[in-house]
């Protein structure tokens, strides 16, 4: 008989008033008793609608039967058959929107932790590596296929490519491969030794990995496929930030937030033995309400900086997963919701010494089912702050657009495809992850992967 417990098994947390000066992981995972509690309130529904709700599928009912049964390699043994990266996805998933959105505990009570499952099944696999057998290296077909960015939407290509015995290169253009699980999100939130061990892993498949490597810059699309690639997968993200063309937007203290976490996650700014500078802020202001946003803040914060998110919307329309929002507001981060800024100021020699916002209200929901946001006359004032951080939505970036004839691009910079979502308008060229959708989720973009390994097999096969 299932366990009746209404809410989910808590998960052991590092005290916020220690976790906001400190670069550990926030949430320090369930232990096998939190585990097989937590497995026994599955109630094994028959048509499973928390499988629709993964975009990849999980066997969810059958993997937390497993943990429940205390069999958690075998657990992990199933979620890796559709899920390659579970330690990531336990961990960053919107599981809210997907797998726990639709379970049916969630009708009176919280949704079974299915995400904090997933991570325990990783866990547990990773620190009993020897329960795991190794499987047999695929047998090489000799046919040479190029991966542009190691993000999760390139990585899973690049695996599921290996497996079938393709000979894989990704092409990265930063000195470390991950994408955002190492550049944007976090150590806090996601170790990077979790995304370091699935990069290889992939190099055990027989995955080659070449960084410093700028597709459209050292080498081009074409060159690629000159030097006997015969398809070539673009997983480059959109790592493009945006502005919001207010005045004020170039003074020095504003960064994007891309920009910001880039040197405190991949150049290691935060560290007296790396030399990366970065602000040390008295006071930031974070404008934006999503994911990008919380990380900054957050970071921000264990930086010394008294932190405030400045949001045009109310907190019930912030995009952020509703833990993030949590977890920041627990570490001490103000949140100036219903707040638009409209211009940064400067002293004389250019640096930022406050922003000025306006109060806004919400106007009924529009065609689309948002509320607009309306300025309320009147309502200015400055806050002051000497550092800003845009976090305001991303797009591609067009390098490898513009030096690839044939690839279009929609209004928005992303990448064109077919039906299939992968194929693009040049032959031979897939696509997926951020740089077709625009900034979306992790587990979208390892979709994506996992499409586009299959598409480039059968083109493959169907080519000659
Ligand atoms: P990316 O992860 O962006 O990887 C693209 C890679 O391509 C990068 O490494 C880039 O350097 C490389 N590249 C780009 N151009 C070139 C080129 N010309 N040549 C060679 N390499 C190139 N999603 C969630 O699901 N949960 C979260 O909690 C979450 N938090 C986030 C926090 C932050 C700060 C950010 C920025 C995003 C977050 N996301 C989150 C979104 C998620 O990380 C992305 O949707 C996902 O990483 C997209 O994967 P991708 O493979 O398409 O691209
Ligand atoms: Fe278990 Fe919830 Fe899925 Fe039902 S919907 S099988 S209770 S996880």
């Amino acid at each position: 008989m299932a366990n009746m417990q209404k809410y989910k098994t808590p998960m052991p947390e590092v005290a916020p008033e220690v976790r906001n000066k400190s670069w550990h992981e926030v949430a320090c995972g369930y232990s096998e008793a939190d585990a097989l509690n937590e497995a026994s309130r599955c109630l094994n529904c028959k048509h499973k609608p928390c499988v629709a709700g993964c975009p990849v599928g999980v066997k969810i009912p059958e993997f937390i039967a497993e943990v429940s049964a205390g069999n958690f390699i075998k657990a992990y043994r199933i979620i890796k058959e559709t899920n390659s990266l579970p330690a990531v996805c336990g961990r960053v998933c919107p599981q809210e929107n997907q797998c726990e959105g639709k379970c049916v505990r969630g009708i009176k009570g919280e949704p079974v932790g299915i995400g904090r499952l997933e991570r325990f099944c990783a866990d547990y696999a990773a620190s009993h590596a020897d329960e795991l057998k190794k499987s047999d290296l695929p047998a090489s077909n000799g046919i040479k296929i190029a991966v542009v960015g190691s993000g999760p939407s390139g990585l899973t290509c690049a695996g599921d490519l290996a497996k079938l015995g393709y000979d894989v290169t990704v092409f990265e253009a930063l000195h470390t491969a991950g994408g955002v699980l190492v550049y944007g999100i976090p150590e806090f939130r996601l170790p990077k030794d979790i995304v370091a061990a699935e990069v290889n892993a992939l190099k055990e498949l027989g995955v080659k990995i070449e960084c410093d490597m700028v597709i459209g810059r050292i080498l081009t699309v074409d060159d690629l496929f000159e030097q006997g690639y015969e398809a070539v997968f673009i997983g480059s993200g959109a790592g493009l930030p945006g502005f919001l063309g207010i005045p004020g937007e170039n003074a020095n203290g504003v960064y994007s937030a891309n920009e910001f976490l880039t040197r405190i996650n991949l150049m290691k700014a935060y560290r007296e033995d790396y030399n990366t500078p970065v602000r040390r802020s008295h006071r930031t202001a974070v404008v934006g309400g999503g994911n990008v946003a919380m990380d900054a803040a957050r970071c921000a914060k264990r930086l010394g900086a008294d932190v405030h998110i400045i949001y045009r919307r109310s907190e019930a329309e912030m995009p952020a997963r509703r833990e993030e929002v949590h977890h920041a507001k627990e570490e001490g981060i103000s949140f100036d919701v219903l707040t638009n800024p409209t211009r940064i100021n400067a002293d004389d020699k250019g640096n930022v010494t406050s922003i000025t916002c306006m109060k806004m209200e919400l106007d009924e929901p529009d065609a689309s089912g948002r509320r607009r946001a309306i300025e309320i006359a009147g309502s200015e004032f400055d806050l002051e702050v000497d550092t800003v951080i845009m976090a305001v939505g991303t797009s591609p970036n067009p390098l490898i657009r513009m030096t690839t004839p044939g690839l279009n691009t929609n209004r928005k910079g992303c990448l064109v495809t077919m039906e299939d979502g992968v194929t693009t308008t040049r032959e031979g060229v897939y696509a997926g992850g951020d740089a077709v959708t625009g900034a979306a989720t992790v587990i979208l973009a390892m979709g994506a992967g996992k499409d586009a390994a299959k598409a480039i097999d059968h083109y493959i096969k169907n080519k000659k």
